[in-house]
């Protein structure tokens, strides 16, 4: 299944190659790294060569990823949907060394080294993409007290956090909150 995201060059027509590929969590998995919490997912876009050694993916990653909230350890769903654009090259070999200086036509690509100097290797890429989609300090989407799980949880799930008669002291200072905001 993860074949599905190395492509090697020589599948690649002339005229390019449509990507439409669904991504499956373990698809992305790279060595012992935990799956991502990913569900459906999918990969669009278009591979085109650019020479003998040389390749270009212009498309997006769209999914969902399941992230914890920074505040409250809720978990909550993300959706993603992020543009990705890389370029693939040979690795340089050895006696050639790199002088600081990479020709690119476009600014702010990304680059990656072929693989086994023939594949275009999507996995990195992606993962790598999905990752930065997530914020450094995720927070429940609404409302987000924080402090408790718990109470994000039910928030998110529209449940109630109290009644009049049997509210948490902690949350007291909460009534006609959501009414205030409504
Ligand atoms: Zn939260």
């Amino acid at each position: 299944m993860k074949d599905d995201l190395r492509i090697p060059l020589d599948r690649i027509p002339d005229e390019g190659l449509d990507v439409n590929i669904e991504i499956k969590p373990d698809m992305l998995k790279v060595e012992d790294n935990e799956n991502l919490p990913l569900s459906g997912a999918k990969l669009t876009g278009r591979l085109e060569r650019l020479g003998a050694a040389k390749a270009v993916f212009r498309g997006r990653a769209i999914g969902e990823l399941t992230v914890e909230c920074s505040l409250g350890l809720a978990l909550f769903p993300l959706p993603v949907d992020e543009p990705i654009t890389v370029y693939f090259q040979s690795p340089p070999s050895a006696e050639e060394v790199p002088e600081g200086e990479v020709e690119c036509e476009e600014a702010d690509l990304e680059v990656y080294y072929l693989r086994d100097t023939d594949i275009v290797d999507l996995v990195n890429p992606v993962r790598d993409q999905l990752l930065l989609a997530v914020p450094i300090q995720p927070r429940c989407p609404g409302e987000c007290l924080g402090e408790d799980p718990e109470l994000c949880r039910r928030l998110r799930e529209g449940e109630g956090i109290g009644t009049e008669e049997n509210i948490d002291p902690r949350w007291a200072s909460l009534r006609g909150w959501g009414q205030a905001e409504s």
